[in-house]
């Protein structure tokens, strides 16, 4: 049973509700949704602003530590006079402004095996933006064992990469990276454009996904060179022994998620550091 929309967010979202293949019915949609997000920062913190102002239901963000200055260059939540502050209360303080029709929870934790079960199992859907390896491994570990989809979006530098997971019927994230890469635990070079991009863009694949708006990354990964302005779309490989989602079941093209996913891109062989 869908949620009811009251006067004010029929016309808060009214522009939207526009859109075909959205509506009503995909916004009451979108009113019943429970989003994780992880890593609210330059890229976790902008998609979630995205997901606010259109109206999911319910954010869960979940970022540790405090605000330092050079974060201020992408992270649009935060304001200078935070800087020291925990950043995740400052984001839902920022978000609770824009829109006050939905409900924010704020954890001041990283991601870790001991804590991202309960919070999974309470959302519909995850958007792994977190720092490192370690995190987005939980969090994609996680997922694939509640069978949440998870929104996989990471950086590193110019370029981006985005896929959306669904478990069992898409390659999860070890199956992407099996091998973590060599990175910079003190951070890498980023523009506030490029972080925020890929945030827009991992918002909009969480409201397709929801919505049934368009065709999510289901199977696929948009790679982004910014620096160039190119963007290709690459077939993931599905490893049948990887240890975290392991054989795939039989999926046929009538099922909706996998109607959805194209057989006509070439699959990857090797991919570049991921951040
Ligand atoms: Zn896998």
């Amino acid at each position: 049973m869908l949620p009811s929309l009251t006067p004010t967010e029929v016309e808060r979202y009214r522009r939207q509700i526009m859109l075909p293949g959205l509506g009503e019915t995909g916004q009451r949609q979108l009113k019943k949704t429970t989003a994780l997000v992880t890593g609210v920062g330059g890229l976790g913190g902008t998609a979630a602003l995205y997901l606010a102002v259109a109206g999911v239901g319910k954010l869960i963000l979940m970022r540790g530590g405090n605000l330092q200055r050079d974060d201020l260059n992408r992270q649009i939540l935060m304001t200078d006079d935070w800087v020291g502050q925990p950043r995740v209360f400052k984001a839902q303080e920022t978000l609770t402004n824009l829109n006050p029709d939905i409900e924010i929870e704020a954890i001041c934790e990283y991601v870790s095996a001991d804590n991202i079960d309960a919070l999974v199992q309470r959302a519909d859907i995850a958007l792994d933006c977190a720092f490192d390896f370690a995190e987005r491994d939980a969090l994609n570990a996680a997922c694939v064992r509640w069978g949440k989809p998870m929104i996989e979006a990471a950086m590193n530098g110019m370029e981006a990469y985005l896929t959306t997971i669904v478990p069992r019927q898409t390659p999860c994230l070890t199956c992407l990276f099996p091998e973590k890469p060599e990175w910079d635990r003190w951070g890498f070079g980023v523009l506030g454009a490029v972080s925020g991009t890929l945030a827009c863009l991992a918002a909009l694949e969480v409201i397709k996904l929801v919505t049934g708006l368009g065709e999510p990354l289901l199977g696929q990964l948009l790679t982004m060179d910014l620096a160039r302005a190119e963007f290709a779309k690459r077939r993931p490989y599905h490893d049948p022994q990887c240890p975290v989602c392991g054989p795939m079941p039989e999926v046929t093209r009538s099922d909706p998620v996998a109607a959805k996913m194209p057989e006509d891109q070439p699959a990857i062989v090797a991919l570049p550091p991921l951040c």
